[in-house]
């Protein structure tokens, strides 16, 4: 595939960065990925807004306009044929490399920007009976408490991640030191209980999920199912009628398994079903 790097397109096996660059020593970077379907994308502009928030707390400055991303985006999304395909576009800034290893911000370094993209699966069918449906283990969240900024910096989500995947499962849901959920290890969690969906507050314990706000917002919106943004407990987790996990690339997967306990009556639920109807719908008016 085509990958950019700085300014210049390459076949993705030629880019090439120094091992003094600062993403590749520090994980000091931010990155995003944004889902393309035969050539539209869902949510790119909130995706951008979330990188150019993200670089700013972290100061590296990368002065590209949201118009300017998105053209980029875009182009990289076209040199890969991506009005044929589904595809992901990874999108990567890094501090840059300086010359020595020192952990200061250096001045006068030029970000690395790098972006490649990757085939993702058709959406799921809207259908509780032939959907994927997914288990998830759970453990004590113990990334850091900067869970928002959605840095490269992804150590504490793969270690997160491969607890879930060593025990055959396909997530882990985390909670935090008073038991309360946050998200999991790469993607937003939402539980339903007696039809309200309900998901944790965006503070600095979770990433601000651009698929998650695609749901609250589109749930909202056609006004048939009741949405709360509030603390959850793993009580409430473990208690729910239906768990769901969200993130650009499993879109609303439903969660049926945790800890090899069923989750309601163990089947696809309803709640499910016409939510992802709602999100389907409304997804590419997100953009
Ligand atoms: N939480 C974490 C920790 C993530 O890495 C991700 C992205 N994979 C998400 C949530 C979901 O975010 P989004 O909907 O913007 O993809």
């Amino acid at each position: 595939s085509i990958a950019y790097l700085n300014g210049e397109y390459m076949a993705l096996e030629e880019a090439r960065i120094s091992p003094l660059d600062r993403g590749f020593l520090f994980g000091d970077g931010i990155y995003e990925v944004i889902p393309y379907y035969g050539g539209k994308s869902v949510g790119l502009i909130p995706h951008i807004e979330r990188m150019i928030d993200g670089l700013g707390s972290i100061e590296i400055k990368c002065n590209k306009s949201v118009d300017e991303w998105k053209e980029l985006l875009d182009e990289v999304i076209a040199r890969n044929d991506g009005a044929n395909q589904n595809l992901g576009v990874y999108v990567h800034v890094s501090r840059g490399a300086d010359t020595k290893r020192f952990h200061a911000y250096p001045e006068n370094v030029e970000p690395t920007i790098f972006c490649f993209t990757f085939a993702i699966k058709d959406p799921e069918p809207v259908d509780r009976e032939k959907v994927t449906a997914y288990s998830v283990t759970t453990t004590q969240d113990l990334r850091w408490k900067r869970c928002h900024i959605k840095s490269t910096a992804l150590l504490g989500n793969v270690m997160h991640f491969q607890q879930g995947y060593a025990s055959g499962n396909n997530e882990c849901l985390l909670y935090n030191d008073k038991n309360e959920l946050t998200e999991g290890s790469s993607v937003n969690a939402f539980i339903v209980k007696d039809g309200v969906v309900i998901t944790p507050i965006q503070d600095n314990q979770i990433l601000p999920g651009i698929t998650r706000r695609i749901i609250i917002d589109s749930l909202k919106a056609d006004g048939s199912i009741p949405v709360e943004e509030r603390t959850v407990t793993m009580d409430e987790v473990l208690n729910a009628d239906e768990v769901w996990i969200s993130s650009s690339s499993k879109e609303i997967a439903p969660v049926v398994k945790i800890d090899d306990k069923p989750v309601g009556d163990g089947k696809v639920g309803q709640v499910w079903e016409k939510a992802f109807g709602i999100y389907t719908a409304a997804k590419f008016d997100h953009s």
